[in-house]
C-alpha cells in the first residue's frame, strides 16, 4: 500500500488560507483558498464532462493564473496530466498525444488552430478549458489525500538528443523534490518566486509544486521580457527567480549599472550549460546565481551550489541535495565520467518505453568532482568529439568561442577527419556579421584551448538549429555541414 499524504492544497488553504498563491504583473492575485476553491470548481467540471481517475489529458497553454487551477483539478481527480510545450509543432504535439495515449486534450483559448491539427487523425477530442460546464453543484467525490507513488504528470524531455520521451512524475517524486530543494536553499514565510519560465516544463513546474508545498507566492508572468522582469525583481519584493542561460545573459544586458535589492535571494540558474565568463561576470556585480543541475527525469534540481558556495565554486553545480545521490562513473571522480543519480525525485521511468530503469539513474552526462566533492557539469556523453584518442567537449570550446566579442552564440560538434578520427567544427552567429575574422577568432582560441580543440572549420550561420525548449540542436549541425559543402 502507497504512502498517502494529506492533499498539499487542502492542507495550504487550511494553515494559510489568505495567504497569496499566485500573482500576475497585471494586478491578478488569487489566495491558496481561492486557488483551492477554484481547482475544485474546476475538478467537477472535469469529472461532469467525463474525465475520470487515470485518464491521460494533456493541456496546452501559455503561464496565466488559471495553468495552476487546472493542474491542481487533476489532482483532485486523480487523473495524469501531460504537459504539453506551446512551441511544438501540430506533428510534434500529434506524436506526444499518440505516444502517451492521451484521451483528451484541453486547451486555453490561444491554441485552438495547432491543437485540431495535432488531433487530427488520432482518438483525442479537444476541449477548451473556458467552455467547460460552469457553477456546478459538488457532484462528484475529489480526492482528499495523495499516494506517493501514483503518477500525476507526464513531460516530454525536451529531444535534444534523440526523439523526446514521457517522464512519468510520481506525487512523491514532486513532493520530495520541493522538500530537497527547501532543505538546500532554505525557506522563509515572506518567500515570493517569479516564474518567467513556461510552466510545461520541470524547471517551472517544480515551483508550482514549491508554491503548494511551502504555501509560497509566484508572481507568475506569461513570458519571459527582460525589461519586465528586471522591473519586478527590482519592486515586487521578489526573493526568488528561475532563469537559463539566455536569459540571465538579457537581464544583465538589460541592468545596465542597476543592482538588485537585498530580498533577490536566489537566482536558480539550470537547463543547460553556462559559459563561465558569464557566472564571472555575475559574481563581479554581486548577483545571487546559484547553478543547479537537473532534468526532466529528476523532477528538476538533483544537485544546486549551496549559497555559501556561489561565489567561491563558480562554474559548479555543487552538490547532491540532500536527499539524493550523484556520483561519477570512474574510479576517479576528479576524472570526468558519466554522472549517475538516485533519489525520491527520480522518476520511475518513460511511459511507453520498453526500457526498465534500475535502481539508479544514467543521466547521459559527463561530469566530475573537484577535490572538496562540488560537481561540475562537462557535456552530454553523445556529444563529445574524440579527436586523436582525446575526448573533446563542445561545450568547452562553446564557452570560449560565445566569450568573444561580436559572437553572439556558437555550437560546436565533430566532423570525421582522416588523421584524428573526429574533428570540431564551429558554427558561429556574429553580432555584425563581416566584421570578425576567423583568423581573430582563432587567435582568440588559441590562447585559451589546447591545440586538439581548436576548431577545425568555421562557419558563419545566422542561427543555430534549437528545439522547442530552446536548446541547441547539436547533431543538426551536421546537416547545416552537409547543404553547405
Ligand atoms: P533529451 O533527453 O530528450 O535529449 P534534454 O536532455 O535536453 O533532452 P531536459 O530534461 O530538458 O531534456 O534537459 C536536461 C539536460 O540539460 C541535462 O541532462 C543536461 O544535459 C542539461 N543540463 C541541465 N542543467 C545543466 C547544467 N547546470 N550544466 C550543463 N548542462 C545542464
Ligand atoms: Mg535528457
Amino acid at each position: 500500500m502507497s504512502e498517502r499524504i494529506p492533499h498539499w492544497l487542502e492542507k495550504q488553504s487550511e494553515v494559510n488560507p489568505h495567504h497569496i498563491a499566485l500573482e500576475s504583473p497585471d494586478g491578478g492575485k488569487k489566495t491558496f483558498g481561492e486557488l483551492r476553491q477554484e481547482s475544485r470548481q474546476m475538478a467537477q467540471a472535469l469529472m461532469k464532462s467525463g474525465v475520470q481517475k487515470g485518464d491521460h489529458i494533456a493541456f496546452l497553454s501559455d503561464n496565466d493564473l488559471n495553468y495552476p487551477v487546472f493542474i491542481h483539478a487533476i489532482s483532485y481527480i486523480g487523473a495524469v496530466v501531460v504537459l504539453l510545450n506551446t512551441r511544438l509543432t501540430s506533428a510534434e504535439i500529434s506524436y506526444q498525444l499518440k505516444d502517451a495515449h492521451v484521451k483528451r486534450l484541453f486547451i486555453s483559448n490561444s491554441y485552438e488552430v495547432k491543437a485540431e491539427k495535432a488531433s487530427k487523425n488520432l482518438n483525442t477530442a479537444v476541449q477548451k478549458v473556458s467552455e467547460l460546464p460552469q457553477e456546478l453543484a459538488d457532484e462528484y467525490d475529489l480526492k482528499r489525500e495523495l499516494a506517493l507513488d501514483e503518477v500525476y504528470t507526464m513531460m516530454y524531455t525536451s529531444g535534444t538528443t534523440g526523439k523526446p520521451k514521457a517522464v512519468m512524475h510520481t506525487y512523491g517524486n514532486h513532493w520530495f523534490s520541493a522538500i530537497a530543494s527547501s532543505l538546500n536553499l532554505g525557506l522563509r514565510h515572506d518567500d515570493k518566486w517569479l516564474m518567467c519560465l513556461p510552466l510545461f516544463h520541470v524547471g517551472g513546474f517544480s515551483v508550482l509544486m514549491k508554491s503548494v508545498i511551502y504555501g509560497m507566492t509566484i508572481h507568475l508572468m506569461e513570458k519571459f521580457e527582460p525589461s519586465l522582469v528586471n522591473k519586478a525583481l527590482i519592486t515586487e519584493g521578489v526573493s526568488h527567480v528561475s532563469v537559463v542561460t539566455v536569459m540571465l545573459q538579457k537581464l544583465l544586458e538589460d541592468l545596465d549599472g542597476k543592482r538588485y535589492p537585498d530580498h533577490l535571494k536566489c537566482m536558480l540558474l539550470g537547463g543547460g550549460p553556462v559559459p563561465v565568463h558569464l557566472l564571472e561576470q555575475t559574481a563581479d556585480r554581486n548577483v545571487p546565481v546559484f547553478q543547479t543541475y537537473g532534468m526532466t527525469e529528476t523532477s528538476s534540481q538533483i544537485a544546486t551550489l549551496s549559497p555559501e558556495s556561489a561565489f567561491t565554486k563558480i562554474g559548479s553545480a555543487g552538490k547532491a541535495l540532500s536527499i539524493a545521490e550523484l556520483w561519477i562513473d570512474n574510479d576517479d571522480e576528479k576524472q570526468p565520467g558519466e554522472i549517475i543519480v538516485r533519489g525520491p525525485m527520480v522518476s520511475k521511468g518513460y511511459y511507453n518505453h520498453p526500457h526498465q530503469r534500475d535502481a539508479y539513474l544514467r543521466t547521459g552526462d559527463i561530469g566530475y568532482k573537484d577535490e572538496d566533492g562540488f560537481l561540475y557539469v562537462v557535456d552530454r556523453v553523445k556529444d563529445v568529439i574524440i579527436s586523436g584518442g582525446e575526448n573533446v567537449y563542445p561545450a568547452e570550446i562553446e564557452s570560449v568561442l560565445s566569450d568573444i566579442p561580436g559572437i553572439r552564440e556558437a555550437g560546436v560538434t565533430g566532423r570525421k577527419d582522416e588523421r584524428w578520427g573526429e574533428v570540431p567544427v564551429a558554427f558561429l552567429v556574429s553580432e555584425s556579421p563581416g566584421t570578425l575574422e576567423a583568423e581573430e577568432v582563432l587567435d582568440f582560441c588559441k590562447e585559451r584551448l589546447g591545440k586538439y580543440k581548436l576548431p577545425a572549420q568555421l562557419h558563419w550561420v545566422e542561427e543555430l538549429p534549437r528545439n522547442a525548449s530552446n536548446k541547441v540542436l547539436r547533431r543538426q549541425l551536421f546537416s547545416l555541414l552537409d547543404q553547405e559543402d
